[in-house]
């Protein structure tokens, strides 16, 4: 398979996944974009609009989770206080380990 299928492939796995968390955390997400980003791996606005970083589509499923589930909550919860901790705990699991993991890939942002 050519690179850009994969790449492709890769999008559409990842674009069901966000529908997948949204559907089962509630969120109503009006716009998914995976884009080249410097500094972070995803971003979310007031208005229902989620952007990923694509740097995230060469990593695993996990790493998708916590990244997902993070900015999902943030619709709700706009913090990473304790309310949302216990959410992350909730559905990613040992998801500091996910956080500490993501620390280690993101080279481009040192
Ligand atoms: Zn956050």
């Amino acid at each position: 398979m050519a690179a850009a299928e994969r790449t492709a492939e890769a999008r559409a796995a990842f674009r069901a996944r966000v529908g997948d968390w949204a559907l089962t955390l509630g969120v109503a997400v009006r716009g998914v974009y995976l884009r080249k980003m410097r500094t972070k791996w995803a971003s979310c606005s007031t208005n229902g609009i989620l952007t990923f970083n694509r740097d995230l589509l060469a990593l695993d499923e996990q790493l998708w989770d916590y990244v997902i589930v993070h900015e999902l909550l943030h619709f709700d919860v706009p913090n990473h206080g304790r309310l949302w901790k216990s959410l992350m705990r909730a559905h990613v699991g040992d998801w500091e380990a996910c956080e500490a993991r993501l620390r280690s890939y993101a080279t481009f942002m040192r």
